[in-house]
């Protein structure tokens, strides 16, 4: 596919853009994505990038790898038999998205916005970003030589802001009472000042996202899983990762597609909660707290469309309360996982989806390890410490005393 003919298509009213389009959204409100004309007839390739072997999926011609800062190729694991009981499930893997350059799945999709801005000839990207975004944006940004803004919200870790400066971004950090309508409010200077500002549900994102997919479709060797556990706030990565399968199908590689669960916070959880109670639109949530920050997006734009499709692919939904997250969290530590709060959701909401038989006994599910409990070191010191202080003559003694009671 050498000539590729790209446009933006809005995902619930099919309405076309041209692929340049500087605003994210349609202007019906709705999400964009990228459509290829063609995709049926997409091959895969050789290549050591998961991107130089799916080039025929993605919307360049190719990929710069000087941009690249060695995202992907995350390993996909087998839950031990901790995590497997504490799901009553037999078949349950976690995909380690903390691996990552900036120890997120973000870097997936700074990748492509970062390879979009060279193929437009920008020299400035902005984002919004309750933090792993900024980071990410930050990190690809000073990799490829581009200025780098991001438009923070006040209540974000200082250890996000400290790590989205030193890479040499500009912050802008907002006070604003509500995530939600900040975004709106930055996204609406976009077309004014001829800035691309990329967010979380972006359509070129959601191309980096898709890579995601079609890591798991190498990695399972044709076997998918029956359901692929995502956290979900502003809606980009569940959308980019069932787009790759989707494509995947339409160039018939496969013949049965993944069912995602939307996972949310309790204390925020607009789309699942609409999900449940059988509606077509996104319940706003405003004025909340969870410590689950990554995942704070109350009026997720484009929503809907998550929520559409949640109905029509039989997607299952799940929100955990603060105290769940933090159990998930410990219980995934314990097993080697290091994760922050926004990713520990999913576990929890497994165990309730397992419980509640709406995941059978028998069936798949991976769970996606969006990002790392580094991210938010002040949540790790909620959980009690092991830490034994002691003077130096009676070292000898207690550890005599604890390697002789080892249980395991
Ligand atoms: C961004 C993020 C999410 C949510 O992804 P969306 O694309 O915004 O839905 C979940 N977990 C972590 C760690 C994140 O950084």
């Amino acid at each position: 596919m050498l000539q590729k003919k790209i446009s933006l298509i809005s995902t619930q009213s099919n309405i076309s853009y041209p692929f340049e389009r500087i605003e994210e959204f349609a202007d019906n409100g709705e999400s964009l994505e990228v459509r290829i004309d063609g995709i049926e007839n997409a091959k895969i390739k050789e290549g050591s990038h998961i991107w130089e072997r799916f080039v025929d999926f993605m919307p360049f011609r190719d990929i710069d790898p000087n941009i690249s800062l060695g995202e992907g190729n995350t390993p996909l694991l087998f839950a031990n038999q901790k995590l497997r009981d504490f799901c009553g499930l037999d078949d349950l893997y976690l995909k380690n998205e903390t691996q990552n350059p900036t120890w997120s799945f973000k870097d997936r999709g700074s990748l492509t916005c970062i390879a979009m801005a060279k193929e437009m000839g920008e020299k400035v990207v902005a984002t919004i970003s309750t933090g792993n975004m900024g980071h990410s944006m930050a990190a690809y940004g000073a990799k490829a030589g581009l200025k780098v803004i991001v438009f923070v919200p006040h209540f974000i870790p200082d250890e996000k802001i400290a790590a989205i400066s030193v890479h040499g971004a500009h912050i802008i950090k907002v006070l604003a009472t509500d995530y939600s309508s900040m975004k709106r409010h930055v996204l609406g200077l976009a077309n004014k000042l001829g800035l691309r500002i990329v967010t979380g549900n972006g359509p070129i994102r959601t191309e980096g996202y898709k890579l995601e997919a079609f890591e798991l479709y190498e990695q399972s060797k044709g076997k998918l899983p029956d359901y692929i556990a995502i956290p979900t706030s502003a809606c980009g990565h569940i959308r980019g990762v069932f787009k790759g399968f989707v494509e995947l199908k339409q160039a018939g590689f496969i013949n049965k597609l993944p069912k995602m669960i939307v996972v949310q916070a309790k204390n925020n959880s607009p789309i699942v909660s609409a999900i449940k109670q059988g509606k077509q639109h996104v319940i706003p949530f405003s004025n909340f707290h969870t410590i689950a920050e990554a995942i704070t997006t109350g009026n997720p734009p484009g929503g809907d469309e998550i929520i559409d499709k949640a109905y029509k692919h039989g997607w299952l939904a799940e929100d955990v309360s603060e105290e769940e997250i933090l159990i998930s969290q410990k219980m995934l530590a314990e097993s080697g996982f290091l994760v922050e709060p926004a990713t520990a959701t999913s576990l929890y909401a497994i165990k309730k989806l397992r419980a509640n038989a709406k995941i059978k006994e028998n069936e798949s599910v991976v769970i996606m390890l969006t990002g790392s409990g580094l991210k938010d070191a002040g949540v790790l010191r909620s959980h009690p410490s092991n830490t034994q202080e002691l003077e130096l003559e009676k070292v000898e003694s207690s550890l005599l005393n604890l390697v002789t009671h080892v249980t395991l």
